[in-house]
This record gives C-alpha cells, structure tokens and sequence, in this order.
C-alpha cells in the first residue's frame, strides 16, 4: 500500500503526569524538555513517512496527550493540521485531570471531535488504590466541558477485575458512566503486568468467575441503555462505533507515529526504538516485523472476529485472493456445525455461544493454518 491510501493515523504521546499502579504501556513522567525534543521528533518522522497521507481518522493516544501544557499541545495539533481535511473521526485521548478551558478550546480549534476518557472506576478508594489523582466528578464536569465546546462524542475507559472491587462497586460505576451520557464506552478487565507497581507488589488477578461475571454484568446494563455491543470490550450508541478502533479491527493498514507507536503497511508491522531517548536520537529506526500470507490471513480473521459483525468474506478475498472458507474449510464448517460461528451474507461472525470462548476458537484457526 502507497502511503497517500493509509488510511489511519495514529500519534503516540508518552508523557504523563503520573504513573498509574496497573500501567506498562511505553510512557513517563512529562518533563518541559524532554517533550520539546519530543515534538521537534515528531515533526521529522511527520515529514518523513506522512507526508501526501489523506487519512480518514486521526488517533492520539498515549500516555497522556492532555498532559502537555498549551503551547506543547498546539505544536503538536498544527503539525497534524495538514492531516486533517479528510479526517471524520479525530480522536485524542485526556485523563480527568484536565481543567484547562483553553487547551479544551485549542482542541475544538484543530478539528479534533472525539474525546476519550480515562473515567476506569467511580470509585474513589479504588482510584487510589490505581494511582488515579482524579475522582469521578472530575470526568463529568470535563464531559461537560467538551460538550459545551461542541465535542459531544465521548468515549469512556472503564475498568473491572480490580484489586477487592466488589460487584456494587462496579454497578455504582456503570450508573455513574451512564449518567455522564458518553456516545461509547470501553472496557478493559484489570491484567497484572510484572513491571507495574501493582504487579511488583505482587498484586493477584480477581477471581476469573468474578471478572466473567463482572463482564457479564457490564454487557447486560449497557445492552439495556442502549448501547451496541459492537466489539467484545466496546459498546457504542448507534452511528457512534469507533472508526479508528474498527479500522484496525477490520485489519486495514495504519501509521504508527512516536515511541510507543506501531504501525501496519503491507506485509509489515513495526514498532520504534525500544526507548524514549533512542527514539530522540533516531525516529526513523523501525523496528520491522515482517508477517507471512499466511500469518496476516490468521491475524485478520483474530481481529474480524472481534467485531460482532464479524468479516466480511468479500473484503478478505480482496485482501488475500482467497476465499476465507477456502483459507480455513475444517475449521470453519467445524464451528458453525458447534454452533459457534454463523454466516449471513457476505459476513462471518461468531454467534452469542462463539464470542465469549473466541479465543479456544482461535486456535482451531491456527491449528489449521499450522501457525
Ligand atoms: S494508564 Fe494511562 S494515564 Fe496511567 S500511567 Fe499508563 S498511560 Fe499514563
């Protein structure tokens, strides 16, 4: 794929104002200097690999984009200008904290029209116990803010599974998201990574019953308030399905910008220097995975299938110039004659007995493409 059909772009910001106790993601703590370096990074690797891109969604994510003070932020909002004129989702990522009417008018100002927040729990004690310095009246009134700027497309990031989280502390979380009126929401179930301070501390995973419960739970409150249970962690008000996320999803090509960006074109999957500092010497190091017919076929129908409507059967012969039930035969008949899978159309998508358990399906799928 040329450059000019990417058709998403995606920043990494890895700056935020403090570390939360479950997080592993490729961040730190925000430094003036070191993020002034950073944005004069970005602006070279822009210039370097996006240059004629026309995407149809923009995405900065982090870390924290809305730790950056205003003039840090404008910087970085100006060199995505040119980006912009075909964009119809623009989507950045703010935590709570964030109070600053002017940085949430430069926003509006740069096309920017989707927000996501990091609400994780209503919880106050829970909160802390994550390391979160925000409380739940904090997203509502910067729901409100966005909306009274003209960005009503919310999304919200909500937890489960956390350390002694009870299934009414949940519940009160669910109502409280509910009452902020966000257009989406998405899931996460608490995972204890080795090198984060709760992994450190030796902090255990819920009880799997629990989180399936939890889940459970989750998906039938949000089902009854009318939300679309679009893809296994993400529910959205009609017309309101991330593009971004389901571009990504749908297994299309992406460009990675920033330490701590991947990116897909081609055959080819990359991630940048391994650290924030190898990155400000060299942004244009890639770190290059090539992905076989085969691998790339398996990855497609591991993402499709995410999506409630699942793959479509035309697009991944186009894609591959193969028909998907000729790709996989055994497995596929196998599942649908389980009850697991369907087809309907030009789709095939797990059935409400196949998405739950999509994983032990995934590997019938790779047990036949002997992956
Ligand atoms: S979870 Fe998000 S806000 Fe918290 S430290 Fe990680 S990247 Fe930063």
């Amino acid at each position: 794929m040329t450059a000019n059909k990417i058709p998403a772009l995606y920043v990494h910001v890895p700056f935020c104002a403090s570390i939360c106790s479950y997080c592993d993601f490729s961040r730190q703590v925000y430094r003036a200097e070191t993020a002034d370096r950073w944005l004069t990074a970005i602006e070279t690797e822009l210039k370097a690999r996006a240059d004629g891109i026309r995407p149809e969604t923009i995405y900065i994510g982090g870390g924290t984009p809305s730790c950056l003070p205003l003039p840090q932020l404008e910087r970085l909002l100006s060199m995505l200008d040119p980006y912009t004129e075909t964009v119809k989702e623009y989507t950045v990522e703010c935590n709570p904290e964030l109070r600053n009417k002017r940085v949430i008018e430069c926003l509006a100002s740069h096309q920017v029209n989707r927000i996501s927040i990091g609400l994780q729990t209503a919880d106050s004690s829970l909160l802390k116990t994550c390391g979160r310095r925000h409380d739940a009246a904090d997203v509502k009134r910067l729901v409100d803010q966005f909306s009274a700027c003209g960005i009503s497309n919310i999304s919200l990031d909500l937890m489960y599974g956390l350390p002694d989280q009870t299934m009414e502390q949940l519940e009160q979380s669910i109502a409280f998201a509910l009452s902020c009126h966000p257009r989406h929401l998405s899931l996460y179930s608490l995972t204890i990574e080795p090198n984060s301070v709760f992994g450190k501390k030796g902090i255990q995973p819920a009880d799997p019953d629990l989180e399936a419960d939890m889940y459970e739970r989750i998906c039938s409150i949000l089902k009854a308030h009318g939300y679309l249970h679009y893809e296994i962690s993400n529910f959205a008000l009609p017309g309101y399905e991330s593009k971004h996320n389901t571009s990504t999803w749908e297994y299309r090509d992406f460009l990675g910008i920033g330490y701590g960006a991947w990116g897909m074109e081609d055959h080819y999957r990359y991630t940048h220097a391994d650290t924030l500092h190898a990155y400000l010497d060299d942004q244009l190091y890639r770190n290059v995975t090539e992905l076989t017919e085969k691998e790339r076929m398996f990855e497609a129908v591991m993402m499709g299938l995410r999506l409630r409507s699942g793959i479509s059967s035309k697009r991944f012969y186009d894609q591959f110039g193969i028909h998907l039930n000729a790709c996989y035969p055994n497995t596929i008949s196998a599942l649908k004659a389980r009850g697991l899978l369907a087809e309907s159309d030009d789709r095939l998508f797990c059935t409400e007995q196949g998405w739950p358990v999509l994983n032990n399906l995934l590997v019938e799928f790779m047990e036949e493409a002997q992956l």
